[in-house]
């Protein structure tokens, strides 16, 4: 681990003291504190308004019970959450997660890095996160809807366009923001489009959302590989994970030119040099809600079971499953296959010792709230469709992701320089987002 001074350190201690058990959250803090050191240097206005301290504890913080009924009639309990966690620079914006890990931690770290990721985005939007520890495997329809009316029957008097705007997360996608703003306009008797993003393109919704998080973290690479003079054609690419972020990373890729040579779910993954047949995973996981062993056997590729997605050789690896998926003896396993850049496009995949290995081997680490925020500038983007009344083009708006993919890398090149760290996505990432919310926090007083 990286030092920290001794007024980071403070706001460290101060942390695990207020957040026991969140090792999650505490990892998420502890990476973004070891980037803040040139900052206080020079800035000591952000200490003597206790500006970190304040980032680090949520404005407010919601949990509530949600009950529902399953198919045989029974009744089945679970938690929701939803942390307001700053509003410097907008209405708190964020993802639900329905997963049966969440708990407070998950959403502590998730909101958290959401406050500096949308700040990097440069559009107006604060920063929040939601979810249960709702498993919604196995799980129909009917059931699906009755749990997405009963969590909404709580969440919708904290929520609001003006006011908080959530979206999807893992396990929370079209079907389930359909049901949540459903129960939301019936509640509420009010076409509200704006309270929620990820909606459908018939009622409300912004073209390329779905897309959104993969293509901009693909956007990002690009711009990476051509600082270096290079680019996707003909690359070899991992791409952990088959859900949402992971399709439509691996399209983009396969668009600019690269192989997505393997992918995965929770049960394995599938290796195919020739590449993954897109059409076929995306009829396999998101039409037939099915298991990558049934894309394997459809395609021929080969599946395998045990050991991990990262043992395959890539140029350029982009871990888009979960929090924490690629641990240090991947990072090491990666750089011996050599591969040149990772880029994060779920939130956390890497741990800090993965993060280790990879810059000491001088392979390019770009973190998630870089590489991914893509989704959620197009949430804001979709936002600000819903508040004009209008609805712009595929072309247009993935024109528009493009041209905030390539600010977001230029901003964090720039801002890496200017305080001592070139070439560092990390830092570049952690200074402009932190700076760009305590500037807000200041000028907003003590609040
Ligand atoms: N859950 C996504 C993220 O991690 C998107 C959030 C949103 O669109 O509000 O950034």
């Amino acid at each position: 681990m990286t030092a920290l001074d001794d007024a980071l350190g403070d706001v460290y201690t101060e942390v695990l003291r207020r957040n026991p058990g969140e090792l999650e959250f505490h990892q998420a803090v502890r990476e973004v504190l070891e980037s803040l050191g040139p900052v206080v240097a020079k800035r000591p206005q952000y200490t003597d308004a206790a500006v970190i301290r304040r980032l680090c504890e949520p404005e407010r913080q919601l949990i509530f019970r949600v009950p529902w009924v399953d198919d045989a009639g029974r009744v089945q309990l679970n938690r929701g959450f939803r942390v307001e966690f700053n509003s410097a620079l907008g209405p708190y914006k964020g993802g639900l997660r329905f997963h049966p890990s969440v708990y407070l931690g998950i959403v502590k770290f998730l909101g958290f890095e959401q406050v500096f990721k949308n700040a990097l985005t440069g559009m107006p939007i604060g920063g929040g996160k939601g979810g249960s520890d709702f498993d919604p495997k196995g799980r129909s329809d009917a059931e699906i809807m009755r749990f997405c009316q009963s969590f909404m029957t709580e969440l919708y008097r904290h929520i609001g366009e003006h006011t908080d705007v959530p979206a999807g997360d893992i396990g929370v996608g079209g079907r389930e923001i359909g049901y949540l703003f459903g129960q939301y306009k019936r509640i509420t008797n009010r076409y509200e489009s704006g309270v929620l993003t990820g909606k459908g393109l018939t009622w409300g919704g912004s073209q390329v959302r779905t897309e959104a998080t993969g293509y901009g973290t693909v956007f990002f690479v690009q711009d990476v590989l051509a600082a270096r003079g290079a680019s996707f054609d003909g690359r070899r690419v991992v791409v952990s994970g088959s859900g949402n972020v992971a399709l439509y990373a691996a399209e983009k890729v396969q668009q600019l030119g690269g192989v997505v040579v393997a992918c995965s779910d929770s049960s394995g993954y599938v290796v195919d040099d020739k590449g993954i047949d897109l059409e076929l995973l995306k009829d396999v996981k998101q039409a037939r809600r099915e298991r990558i062993a049934v894309y394997a056997a459809e395609s021929g590729a080969r599946f395998v079971e045990d050991g991990s997605v990262w043992d395959v050789p890539c140029d350029v690896a982009l871990p888009c499953a979960t929090q924490n998926e690629l641990d240090g003896g991947h990072a090491e396993t990666l750089v011996r296959g050599g591969c040149v850049v990772v880029a994060e496009g779920a939130n956390m995949p890497c741990t800090p010792q993965a993060v280790r290995v990879l810059e000491s081997a001088g392979v390019v680490f770009v973190p998630g709230k870089a590489a991914n925020a893509g989704g959620v500038a197009t949430s804001a983007l979709e936002m600000q469709q819903n508040a004009s009344r209008d609805s712009w083009s595929f072309e247009h708006t993935e024109a528009r992701l493009a041209e905030i993919m390539h600010g977001i890398h230029e901003r964090c090149l720039e801002t890496a320089d200017e305080y001592g760290r070139p070439g560092s996505y990390v830092a570049g990432a952690n200074i402009a987002g932190f700076t760009q919310v305590a500037d807000a926090m200041l000028a907003l007083g003590v609040i």
